[in-house]
C-alpha cells in the first residue's frame, strides 16, 4: 500500500515530546509497525526547544514524570521539586534510551501535508524536504504550545544585535554579562527569564503590554531521603492526581468561599502563598474561578502582595493586572520575579502607554524614545492549542482542510477525533483533558485511550474510524457550555484563543479550546465511550483484511 516514493507505516506519530515518546512506546510494545517524526533535531518537544534561562516545570517534577513504568519510577531521581529544562530533557532522553525507542524516531522531519486517500484508507504525508510517507493511522502529538509567535513589528530583520524568540533560545551559551538586554512580553516565559537573568545582564529593559498575575514557585532541592519517600508514595501521588480536577496533587478547598470568615480566607491564602507550586491557584476556593466578587477579593490579596514586594509604588501598580482576575488563565509561577524590579539595572516600560513603533538597527523605538540593545528577547508566546495543527496542510474526506474546519475554533469528539478526518487521532488535542491540567497526566490518558481504540480495531479487522457529526457537535457543545460558568471566558488568554500576533486570533473572539470539566469527569466520559463500543465513532470493517497486517513482527496486538 505504499505510494512507491517513500515508506509505509501502520501508524505515524507526529511529534517526539512527552506524548509522542509514550505513544511510540505503547505501539511498539504491541509490535506495531510505527514511526515518530519530529521537525526537531532530537526528541523532547517542549524540553528540547525551550532552552532559555529559567525554563523549568511549574508542575511538581515527580507528578510530571511518566507513571507507566515502576522500574522507571524507581530509577529516576528528581533533583528539584520543580525541575529545570536541562534535567527535564535528560529525563526524556533517559526514558527513550531505557526503552530503546530512539530507533523508531526520525528527526529533522517536518510534516508539511497529510492528505487522506479515501480509496485506500491511507494518509499520504509530505515532508518539507519533499519526502513522502504513507500510513493507515496518523497520530498528531504535535503539542499545544509548540508554534511560537513573534510580534508583528516593522524592522525586525534590521536589528544588528542578537535576537531570538525564547522557544529558539540558542543551544550554545549566550553571553549576557554587561549586555543591554530587552525582553518583550511578560507572560509565563518572560516571568521565568526576567527573574533568572536580572542579576546576570548589564541592563534589562522589560516591555510590558498587559501584566500577568503570578505567584511564588517556592522551589527547593529533593534530597535522597525525600526521593526515597516520594518513591514509596508514588501510588498515592498518582492516585491523588487522578482524583483532582487539575491532575495535580493540589485539591480544591471544598468549603464555600462565603461560608467561611474573611479571616479564615486570609489564613488559607497566607498559607498557600508560601507553599510550593500551584496550591495558591488550585487549592483555593472554587468560587475564585466563577464568582466575580470572590475573584476580585482574592485578586486584591495578590495585588497587595505585589505592593509589598515591589519597592517602587508606581512600578508595583504597573505590575498589577487590571483586565482580568487572578487564576482565570494559567498562572505563571515565579522565583523572585517581582524583586527583579527592585534592582537598579532593571527597567519596566509600559507599552500600553508608549507602544513599540518599530525595531531599529540599534534596538527599538517606542512612541516616547529610542532604546539601544545588544540582545532582544521575544517572550511573546505561542499560537496556542491549534497552532501546530493549523500549520500542517491536513485534508480529510473530500479534500476539506482541518484549518478551514477549525477557522472559527476547533470542534472535536472527546478532543481526540474529528468528523471528516478518519484515522486521525489526537491523544492531546484541543478540547481534550490535557491543556488545563498537569499535561503528562492528560497525555498518558489520551495515549492509552487512542492505543486501546487502535487495538480494538486491529483485533476486529476494522480499517477506518471516524467520529460522527452528531458526536462531534455534542462534545463541542459540552465543552462550550462549560465555559459559560467560568470567568476564564472573559480573559484574553491562550485558553480562549487570543493572540494579537496571529491572524484571526487578535480580537478576543472566544475559541473553546480546553475541557473545563476536570480530569476525573473527562476520564469517565472517554471510558464510557469506549465501554459502549466506541459510541460516537463509525468503525468500518476492512474488506481486504487478509492482505494487511499492522505488525512489524509476528507479535499479537
Ligand atoms: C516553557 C514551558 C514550560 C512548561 N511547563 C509545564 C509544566 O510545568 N507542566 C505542564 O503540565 N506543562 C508544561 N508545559 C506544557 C508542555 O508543552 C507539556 O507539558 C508537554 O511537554 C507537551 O508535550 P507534547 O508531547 O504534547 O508536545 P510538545 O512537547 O510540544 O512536542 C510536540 C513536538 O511536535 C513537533 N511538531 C509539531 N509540528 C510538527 C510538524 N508539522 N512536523 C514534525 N514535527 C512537528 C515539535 O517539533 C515538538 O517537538 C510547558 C510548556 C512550555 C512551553
Amino acid at each position: 500500500m505504499t505510494d512507491g516514493t517513500g515508506s509505509h507505516y501502520e501508524v505515524i506519530v507526529i511529534g517526539a515530546g512527552v506524548a509522542g515518546i509514550y505513544q511510540i512506546k505503547r505501539l511498539t510494545d504491541l509490535g506495531v509497525n510505527a514511526a515518530v517524526l519530529d521537525a526537531a533535531a532530537d526528541l523532547g518537544g517542549t524540553w528540547y526547544w525551550n532552552r532559555y534561562p529559567g525554563a523549568r516545570f511549574d508542575s511538581e517534577s515527580y507528578t510530571y514524570g511518566y507513571s507507566f513504568s515502576e522500574e522507571l519510577l524507581n530509577e529516576w531521581h528528581w533533583k528539584e521539586r520543580f525541575s529545570g529544562q536541562p534535567e527535564n530533557l535528560r529525563y526524556l532522553n533517559y526514558v527513550a534510551d531505557k526503552f530503546d525507542l530512539r530507533k523508531f524516531m526520525q528527526f529533522n522531519c517536518k510534516v508539511e501535508a497529510a492528505h487522506f486517500d479515501e480509496a485506500d484508507n491511507v494518509w499520504r504525508l509530505t515532508l518539507d524536504d519533499g519526502r513522502r510517507m504513507t500510513c493507515h493511522f496518523i497520530i498528531l502529538a504535535v503539542g499545544l504550545l509548540s508554534t511560537p509567535t513573534l510580534p508583528r513589528l516593522e524592522g525586525m530583520d534590521s536589528f544588528k544585535g542578537r535576537s531570538f524568540h525564547t522557544y529558539y533560545w540558542p543551544h550554545q551559551p549566550v553571553e549576557l554579562a554587561g549586555r543591554k538586554v530587552a525582553v518583550i512580553g511578560t507572560g509565563a516565559t518572560a516571568i521565568q527569564i526576567i527573574a533568572e537573568i536580572a542579576d546576570k545582564v548589564g541592563e534589562l529593559t522589560v516591555f510590558q503590554r498587559r501584566p500577568n498575575w503570578s505567584a511564588p514557585l517556592n522551589n527547593g532541592p529533593i534530597s535522597d531521603l525525600e526521593m526515597a519517600d516520594i518513591r514509596a508514595r508514588y501510588g498515592d501521588i498518582f492516585a491523588a492526581c487522578a482524583r483532582t480536577p487539575s491532575g495535580f496533587e493540589h485539591e480544591p478547598d471544598r468549603r464555600g468561599f462565603y461560608d467561611v470568615t474573611r479571616e479564615q480566607r486570609l489564613a488559607l491564602w497566607d498559607r498557600l502563598y508560601d507553599e510550593p507550586g500551584f496550591g495558591i491557584w488550585l487549592s483555593n476556593f472554587r468560587e475564585i474561578f466563577m464568582d466575580e466578587a470572590a475573584n476580585a477579593e482574592f485578586s486584591e490579596y495578590i495585588a497587595n502582595r505585589i505592593r509589598q514586594r515591589v519597592k517602587n509604588p508606581a512600578v508595583a501598580e504597573k505590575l498589577i493586572p487590571r483586565d482580568h482576575g487572578f487564576g482565570v488563565q494559567r498562572v505563571p509561577l515565579e522565583t523572585r520575579y517581582l524583586e527583579a524590579y527592585n534592582r537598579s539595572n532593571v527597567h519596566l516600560v509600559d507599552i500600553s502607554e508608549t507602544p513599540i513603533e518599530k525595531i531599529t538597527e540599534a534596538g527599538l523605538r517606542t512612541t516616547a524614545r529610542d532604546y539601544d540593545f545588544d540582545i532582544i528577547v521575544y517572550a511573546t508566546g505561542f499560537d496556542a492549542i491549534t497552532g501546530s495543527f493549523d500549520r500542517i496542510d491536513i485534508r480529510g474526506v473530500g479534500g476539506e482542510t482541518l484549518f478551514d474546519k477549525w477557522r472559527e475554533g476547533p470542534s472535536t469528539f472527546l478532543g481526540m477525533l474529528v468528523h471528516g478526518f478518519p484515522n486521525l487521532l489526537m491523544p492531546t488535542g484541543p478540547q481534550s483533558g490535557s491543556a488545563s491540567t498537569n499535561f503528562p497526566r492528560g497525555i498518558e490518558t489520551g495515549v492509552n485511550w487512542c492505543t486501546d481504540l487502535l487495538q480494538h480495531m486491529w483485533k476486529r479487522g476494522y480499517i477506518r474510524a471516524e467520529a460522527t457529526p452528531e458526536a462531534e457537535q455534542s462534545w463541542t457543545a459540552h465543552v462550550t457550555k462549560m465555559y459559560a460558568i467560568m470567568l476564564m471566558r472573559k480573559a484574553k488568554s491562550w485558553f480562549t484563543g487570543y493572540n494579537s500576533n496571529v491572524a484571526g486570533h487578535e480580537h478576543g473572539k472566544v475559541r473553546y479550546f480546553v475541557y473545563n470539566g476536570g480530569a476525573p469527569k473527562y476520564v469517565a466520559k472517554i471510558n464510557d465511550a469506549a465501554a459502549n463500543g466506541y459510541d460516537g465513532i463509525v468503525l468500518t470493517p476492512d474488506s481486504r483484511s487478509s492482505s494487511r497486517t499492522p505488525l512489524r513482527t509476528t507479535a499479537q496486538v
